[in-house]
């Protein structure tokens, strides 16, 4: 900064790119003091030019010359600039902003960020992988293989979401698509739990994902069938739009529910912790805005004795993925964090990123969030515009289903 020049927004920049083949977006926030930025994760890998657009024609020229230590008068007031809000482009845009601002003020204190967020309740935070495979035996041996690096909460998965298209009963003419079977896919869940239990016992945290693929009755049906396998949780096993079955679910069950990946808007998930009605909140922190709103939400689920996993799948960037963790560290009423196993690429184009060891993933103690980015080589992995077939899910009769 030059003499007595108080701190302010230089520039922000929106940097694209795909390193592992999934499009990332990350957000460069530069301030007028040489060297000082910062970084945040604005991650929609779907719909990432809409994102960009965002940051670059609205939000970098609302930015521009505005003090960024003032992340919550800044963060309200872009939630408010559009008028309409609390949609995953604008959310992810602006989690990108929040997220460098927490970094620059990291940097500024010299501090990292979960030191800001009142410091470490713990030293590292367990995170869950996610086995699968065709057959149970593919499974069970990715599980065992799990815990042998040491990991104590392992997802299990079998067979995708059920039933072969080629093999399914579909009318004439059927539309192209990822065909999946309901029925038979949640018919399949308390068999593989009986098998993985049978082979690997109760001293391990075993977890499920729904990925809200059944109708609502069978989530309830599910959720009973599978206590006496213990899981950790279950998750996702109802839609966004479908919130009022959670109060069924939890009347015929003690299974534990995790929700809210896709959640972007705060009514979404206020009534299922006031009524205690789901376990785990597992938000997509860039899809609600980032950091700042996301250590409302942790804060709220504590007072209701709700546990925090935020979503951590490979559309998260290191970036977004440290944001997670310096979460997990602080938060009294952290679960368990989901990790993707990022390759060696994203680790040198992202130096920083976070480490896991014995099934816990460790932060780096530098100031701010502690993730770099070597624009220069991010540039040589770019973003591709592509249909991402997954989404266009349809059930055997053709008709379109959620993905
Ligand atoms: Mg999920």
């Amino acid at each position: 900064m030059a003499g007595n020049e108080a701190l302010r927004i230089r520039d922000v920049k929106t940097i694209l790119t795909a390193p592992d083949g999934i499009n990332l977006v990350v957000v460069k926030v530069e301030t007028n003091e040489p060297g000082l930025y910062g970084l945040g994760c604005a991650t929609f890998t779907q719909r990432y030019l809409a994102v960009a657009a965002a940051i670059d024609e609205y939000l970098r020229p609302f930015l521009i010359g505005k003090d960024p230590s003032r992340i919550e008068d800044i963060w309200q007031t872009a939630m408010v600039s559009s008028y309409w809000r609390n949609g995953p482009v604008l959310n992810n845009a602006i989690s990108g902003i929040d997220m460098a601002l927490w970094d620059i003020k990291g940097k500024v204190a010299g501090m990292p960020v979960y030191d800001l967020l009142g410091g470490k309740c713990r030293e590292a935070a367990a995170v869950y992988r996610h086995a699968d495979g065709a057959t149970l035996q593919q499974l069970e041996e990715n599980v065992i293989r799990y815990r042998e690096q040491g990991y104590q909460y392992i997802r299990c998965q079998w067979g995708g979401y059920g039933g072969k298209q080629q093999a399914m009963h579909t009318p004439e003419g059927a539309a192209a698509g990822a065909y999946y079977d309901a029925d038979a896919y949640a018919r399949s869940v308390p068999a593989m739990f009986e098998h993985i239990r049978s082979k690997v016992g109760f001293d391990v945290e075993l977890l499920h994902d729904i990925h809200e693929r059944v109708a609502p009755i069978e989530a309830v049906r599910l959720a009973k069938q599978l206590e006496p396998y213990r899981l950790f949780f279950l998750e996702d096993p109802l839609a966004p739009e479908d919130l009022e079955w959670f109060r069924m679910i939890r009347q015929q069950s003690s299974t534990p529910i995790a929700m809210g990946e896709l959640f972007v808007h705060p009514q979404e998930w206020v009534p299922l912790i006031q009524n205690r009605l789901i376990d785990f909140i597992r938000c997509h922190i860039s899809a609600i805005g980032g950091l700042t709103p996301a250590r409302k939400l942790a804060v709220l689920c504590e007072a209701f004795g709700v546990r925090t996993a935020w979503h951590g799948p490979g559309d998260v960037s290191p970036v977004g993925h440290a944001a997670n963790l310096h979460l997990d560290l602080s938060s009294l009423n952290f679960g368990v964090q989901e990790w993707y196993g990022p390759s060696e690429l994203i680790r040198v184009v992202f130096p920083g990123t976070p480490e896991v060891r014995g099934g816990f993933a460790y932060l780096n103690g530098k100031p701010g969030l502690g993730v770099e980015l070597d624009e220069k080589l991010a540039a040589k992995y770019p973003a591709v515009n592509k249909l991402p077939a997954w989404t266009l899910a349809r059930r055997p009769d053709g008709t379109s289903a959620r993905p």
